[in-house]
């Protein structure tokens, strides 16, 4: 990479003048001469920031100031590598229409949420972000129709960002890249009044340095990158390409690469409830550092920056990969991985990686005469799905059978296996169970990620897995070392043959601070500093000792009100495929998707944690009542106290709709509940079917699918289920006894369900005549008794009412609710009774 680091730098800042240039503060003096060298205004600027703030770099700093400076009119070959970099992520057409006013940087303008760009959403109902530096301060994180930035605001932030600036080590990458991330992600690239300013600075300039990482190993000559220039200039103004123009424009420059672990659902969920709980949290923070440490290892393999992880989350990851040599060796990458997460884990998880080929017509919008980059995001998705089924296929019919209905019978009571895991290994017995060398060390990874404040990840020599290996053994032979640290606790010491460390902050963007950079170093180890996000929001409780531990789902289970069970949150965002395939339509480039996608990841792993907190009351002297297994990507998986899950669901929603700012990009969720002693494999399978079969299934009246809930295996649109929460707070209102008046017995709960199951049984027959289209003389009867659940209903609760006449009132208002619409309330009945019933149930 050292040849091509000026190249690359170049290109990550070549518009971070833009920021410079919106604070309206003048050009140094010796500046000023720099304008007759540039096209634009932020230019200069750019130069300006490389000079005084990275001056004394490691590295060709001079090239990196020219490189800056010409973006926009270029003529060298390395110019020209960073202008083609700059337009394929994010084409200027100011340049194409000689617009000499275009990019011009106005100081108003606030970042438009990327969601309000889906599916045409209209100017009105547009969010803009604050122009803030990250955080998950709420008037940060969420959108508003109002957001103005300013000059002065600008000058706030660049004020900051140049302190921060001066903290990062010499010549660190990631470090630079993780203060731009902090500060860039909420200015807009481009301000012109006549565009949609959607784009942050942030994903412009990581994406770009991206693709000039790639395109400065393609091995491009001068001509040929004079040639692809001139093209896409041609491209904007329609005019007519020569023959090599074409050529050069369809020659594949980059490979998408996705990978994806398989078989995540049973390495978290087949497991026994023997001390299943303590492990999990370990299980799903190991699957994301594996995911991650593949991810950097096979960045590393092709000395690529960190930048060239488009995307990495949720047990996957999007890579952008010089084409020629990912065609070479991404075969000897796909085997390596391969024999490490067999020898450890053996069939229980792998790696799928697939490739497509990108050629610089694919990153151009539509509009533009491309392709738009959703559609290989699109095509790889779809490789590696064909590769899921493919594995199935390539075992051949019997042992496909097998494989699938008999996954692991392993001997349930042999003495030879771990008694959370069924797995064979390196066993001992802990606290009374039989464990195995993985079980005991997911544990243990769980009970370390009690309030950490760091992760430091060395970057150790590769070493294969032992025999008997465990999380650490595979992370090791991606060249990576795994440590968390705690308040007050000493750092870690360098591991044997360490060549570099990264020391991650957690949940605060404050990741520059004295105290952190004076703790974490190690001699002369180069150290680079970023911040992540923990989602967490893990159960405590105390055991006999007085020791804080990690609950167990039945303490979770004795959280609840009512009757003592516990449950299953899923929810994950609907027709994602869609709204990265159409909802970006015809504008879908590489900066686009990059931003969509960090911007989901960001909901669910840096806001949905604090939702989950607020229910977890132990700290505060009350009962834990969540357990957080993850939340990332897109999706989110939650046990807890069954009582409280619809309520958070309603939460997560509420504020996701806030977060997209509208209806137009939705999420569904699906709650299973159960005895605490019911398999967790059971229960996750439960809610992913109430997820996927009844919640994304459920259809209105209208055709509008989607955005619902199915709890208590009824699906219910989130409208609706406001209204349904507040008639389940009344019941329980009228079943709890006041002062003044009696209490309603529980027995007016099993008449609602009495006079639902009518309405269903009618429901179903009408529905079966209707179908067969043709109406017997019986049938005919039936239809005349289909209003007999409305009769019962008048009848048996007008009784409760003239009895309890405190609750007279509420009584006819429900009647009323129930009759009011004919499909309506009354498919929910059945939900709200059950609901209240459970609510009310002792032990
Ligand atoms: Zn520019
Ligand atoms: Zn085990």
């Amino acid at each position: 990479m050292d040849r091509d680091q000026p190249v690359i730098l170049g290109a990550l800042l070549h518009d971070i003048g833009k920021f410079g240039e919106r604070t309206q503060q003048p050009l140094p003096h010796w500046a000023e001469p720099l304008r007759n060298e540039a096209r634009y205004s932020h230019e200069p600027y750019s130069a300006v920031f490389v000079e005084e703030h990275l001056g004394r770099w490691p590295l060709d700093m001079a090239t990196v100031r020219r490189l800056v400076l010409k973006h926009h009119v270029p003529s060298l070959p390395d110019e020209l590598l960073v202008s083609l970099a700059d337009r394929l992520s994010a084409y200027e057409r100011a340049e194409a229409e000689g617009d000499e006013e275009g990019a011009r940087g106005r100081a108003e303008t606030t970042l438009r949420t990327v969601f309000s760009r889906l599916f045409a959403v209209s100017a009105d109902a547009a969010q803009y972000h604050e122009l803030a530096h990250l955080s998950l301060d709420p008037r940060t994180l969420f959108p508003r129709p109002d957001a103005v930035g300013s000059a002065v605001a600008y000058r706030a932030l660049w004020e900051t960002f140049i302190c921060e600036i001066a903290r990062v080590p010499q010549g660190d990458w990631r470090t630079l890249l993780a203060v731009l991330r902090r500060f860039t992600w909420a200015i807009p690239s481009d301000t012109r009044r006549d565009i949609i300013p959607d784009i942050s600075l942030y994903h412009h300039l990581k994406t770009t340095a991206a693709i000039a990482a790639c395109l400065v190993r393609e091995g491009l000559s001068e001509s040929d990158l004079q040639t692809l220039h001139d093209a896409l200039t041609n491209c904007w103004k329609k005019a007519p390409l020569t023959a090599r123009e074409e050529e050069l424009l369809k020659r594949p420059v980059c490979a998408l690469v996705k990978g994806d672990i398989s078989g995540t659902q049973d390495f978290l969920y087949l497991l026994t409830s023997s001390g299943a709980a303590r492990g999990l949290r370990g299980r799903s923070f190991y699957l994301q550092l594996l995911t991650e440490t593949i991810a950097e290892w096979i960045l590393r393999r092709f000395r690529l920056p960190p930048a060239n992880i488009l995307f990495v989350g949720g047990g996957h990851f999007y890579l952008l990969l010089p084409y020629r040599e990912a065609i070479e060796r991404l075969r000897e990458c796909r085997e390596r991985i391969a024999r490490v997460l067999w020898k450890v884990h053996r069939g229980d998880l792998a790696l799928l990686l697939d490739s497509a080929a990108v050629a610089a017509i694919d990153f151009l919008e539509e509009e533009a005469g491309g392709k738009a980059f959703a559609d290989k995001w699109d095509e790889v998705s779809r490789r590696i799905s064909e590769q899921k089924q493919r594995k199935w296929r390539d075992l051949g019919d019997t042992a496909m059978l097998n494989e699938l209905f008999a996954p692991r019978q392993r001997g349930l009571t042999a003495e030879d296996t771990c008694q959370v895991c069924h797995n064979e290994g390196a066993l001992e017995i802990e606290d009374g169970v039989r464990k195995c060398q993985h079980c005991r060390g997911f544990e243990e990874l769980g009970r370390l990620l009690r309030d950490p404040t760091h992760l430091v990840l060395f970057a150790v020599p590769e070493a294969d897995p032992p025999e008997l290996g465990d999380w650490r053994d595979v992370l090791r032979a991606f060249g990576t070392e795994a440590w968390l640290v705690h308040e007050g606790e000493d750092v870690p010491r360098k591991p044997p043959g360490a060549t570099a460390a990264t020391v991650y902050t957690f949940d605060t963007t404050d990741f520059l601070a004295e105290d952190i950079l004076r703790r974490f170093r190690w001699g002369d180890l180069p150290v680079s500093y970023d911040f992540r996000w923990l989602a967490d929001a893990t159960p405590r409780k105390r055991n006999e000792h007085g020791q804080e531990v990690i609950a167990e789902f039945a303490d979770l289970a004795q959280a609840s009100e009512g009757v003592k069970w516990l449950g299953v949150l899923r929810m994950d965002v609907d027709s994602l495929g869609d709204i990265f395939k159409s909802g970006l339509g015809r504008q879908a480039t590489i900066s686009r998707m990059s931003t969509l996608s960090e911007s989901l990841r960001l909901f669910f792993e840096g806001w949905v944690p604090r939702l989950c907190q607020q229910y977890n009351g132990f700290r505060q002297g009350g009962k834990d009542a969540l357990y957080l297994i993850y939340a990332g990507g897109d999706d989110l998986f939650i046990v807890g106290a069954w009582s409280v899950l619809p309520e958070l669901a309603r939460c997560i929603r509420d504020d996701f709709r806030k977060f997209v700012g509208g209806d137009h990009v939705t999420l569904s969720g699906g709650i299973a509940i159960e005895h605490p002693k019911f398999p967790l494999y059971q229960l996750a399978a439960n809610a992913r079917h109430a997820l996927d079969d009844e919640a994304k299934e459920f259809r209105r009246p209208n055709g509008r699918s989607k955005d619902a809930l199915s709890f208590l295996q009824t699906a219910v649109g989130w409208e609706d289920f406001v209204h349904l929460a507040d008639w389940k707070d009344k019941l329980l209102r009228m079943l709890r006894p006041g002062e003044t008046a009696p209490a309603l017995p529980r027995a007016f709960l099993m008449r609602l369900m009495e006079i639902h199951a009518l309405y269903a049984e009618n429901r179903a027959r009408w529905r079966r005549a209707e179908r067969r289209r043709e109406i017997t003389r019986e049938q005919l009867e039936e239809l005349v008794h289909y209003d007999k659940w409305q009769w019962r209903l008048v009848y048996h609760l007008s009784r409760f009412a003239e009895r309890y006449t405190a609750h007279q009132e509420t009584i006819n208002c429900l009647q009323q609710a129930i009759v009011r619409e004919p499909n309506g309330f009354i498919t929910r009945l059945r939900l709200l009774a059950r609901w209240v019933e459970l609510l009310t149930r002792e032990g």
